[in-house]
């Protein structure tokens, strides 16, 4: 029978590549953690509604990207796109936001029905933050401060070049929006079809377009900067300001707009050029209007979303996983003959008592001396201990390094944990 595949652009990740996603994630937590975000866990299916009165009827993602389906109820479901939404709808719903600030994020995945290639698969991984009720920019600079501090601590500074943008509040978009019809209306046959649609449905979004032609008639279109209100104007020079006093460098791309409906004011993306065309690793910006758009209490709110496959593919491309992760072994200990298990694995409790951070793998199975050191070899383990019928009567053990040419010495059983920090180094 043939054998059933997975989804395609749903992708399992594999025990070794779990150790890269346990340092990444390990990393992004320590420094969450030392701003002072909490960590929220929404689940992965909501109310199709919660999606559309969100991110937007005529965005890529509620257009065409979501996995949407009846349940056995007839409520209609989708599959998370994305975290801020359901962010949102469990803040209010729990009364996080009643008259207080947060600090949130969340990790988990997404889905989007987009066409699977490197960096963009149809299930995908995000880390998200989202801060409620604080109007900004100072917030707005600490959450690009504390990206900057994780590419640090990655290795990835070098690597990663942040833009930033101002979009204004929805009265300055709407003026500019008119503007950019208006423009854009006589030169509607030379646009790429995506944009000719976009023209009636989110004309904002033409400014993302891939298309080098409509690129080029984009050149002489009015700029969404001289529309913007003065409040925007003051919010963005400040945010500057921070960002050059922490050190933080940026550039402004007028540009730059987001795929999402609910963005206003700031917008920023975080992207490297060692990628190729899905570049971008982490993007955001401020939605002040999306919590009373779902209901709740006028709130304002910025956050932004990292894409986990890319940073990760990011730090292998670029070799910078530590040579300290990696899933193997510390010590393997082997039992010869039916007698020396129940020691074996009395033993491995000793050491595990005395070493709660080494991997000790007892082994299971029985087999030759050859055949369980082939094993040990393999679980990449730096010392093998050698325990039989010999070793048993004496009350000692062989202990066999693995990966250095130090010779195999025998001890006494109770003294093996204090031998190993000569191979496993102190805790
Ligand atoms: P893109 O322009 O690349 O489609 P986006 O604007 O749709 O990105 P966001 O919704 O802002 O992306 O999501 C934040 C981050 O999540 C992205 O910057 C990217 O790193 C990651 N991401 C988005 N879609 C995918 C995907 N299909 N596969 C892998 N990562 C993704
Ligand atoms: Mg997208």
């Amino acid at each position: 029978m043939a054998k059933i595949q997975a989804i395609r652009g749903m992708n399992d990740i594999l025990p070794d590549q779990t150790p890269v996603w346990q340092f990444f994630e390990r990393t992004v937590r320590q420094v969450l953690k030392a701003y002072g975000y909490q960590e929220i866990r929404m689940p992965i299916v909501e109310l199709t509604d919660l999606f559309k009165r969100s991110i937007g009827e005529v965005t890529d993602i509620v257009e065409k990207e979501m996995y949407t389906f009846e349940d056995r109820n007839g409520d209609s479901l989708t599959l998370r796109p994305e975290g801020t939404a359901g962010c949102v709808r469990a803040s209010e719903e729990h009364g996080l936001l009643f008259n207080q600030t947060r600090r949130l994020w969340y990790t988990g995945p997404m889905f989007r029905h987009e066409r699977p290639q490197k960096g963009r698969y149809r299930q995908f991984h995000q880390i998200g933050v989202e801060c409620f009720g604080m109007t900004g920019p100072d917030i707005d600079a600490e959450l690009l401060i504390l990206t900057a501090r994780l590419w640090s601590a990655l290795g990835l500074q070098p690597h990663a070049r942040l833009e930033i943008n101002s979009i204004g509040t929805a009265q300055a978009r709407r003026n500019f929006k008119e503007a950019l019809v208006n423009y854009l209306t006589e030169f509607k046959d030379q646009l790429d079809g995506d944009s000719q649609r976009r023209l009636a449905s989110n004309p904002l979004r033409i400014l993302d377009s891939k298309n080098a032609e409509t690129q080029r008639i984009l050149d002489n279109a009015p700029v969404l900067d001289d529309f913007l209100d003065d409040e925007s104007i003051a919010h963005f020079d400040r945010l500057r300001q921070l960002l050059d006093v922490a050190g933080v460098s940026y550039t402004v791309n007028p540009r730059l707009v987001r795929g999402l409906d609910y963005y206003g004011k700031t917008v920023f993306e975080w992207i490297t050029d060692s990628l190729g065309a899905q570049g971008t690793i982490c993007a955001g910006g401020r939605y002040d209007g999306l919590v009373e758009q779902l209901g709740g209490k006028s709130t304002p709110a910025v956050g932004f979303a990292m894409g986990m496959e890319r940073l990760i593919l990011l730090l292998e491309t670029l070799n910078l996983v530590p040579d300290s992760v990696t899933g193997d072994a510390d010590v393997y200990v082997t039992a010869m003959g039916e007698t020396a298990v129940p020691a074996a694995m009395a033993l491995s409790e000793a050491i595990r008592n005395e070493r709660p951070d080494a991997v000790v793998i007892t082994h299971c199975g029985g087999g030759s001396f050859k055949s369980q050191m082939k094993k040990a070899d393999r679980s990449g383990a730096k010392v093998a201990i050698i325990l039989g019928e010999n070793e048993l009567e004496a009350g000692t053990v062989a202990l066999k390094p693995l990966r250095s040419d130090q010779p195999q010495i025998d001890i006494v059983q109770s003294q093996v944990a204090a031998a190993l920090t000569d191979y496993l180094g102190s805790r």
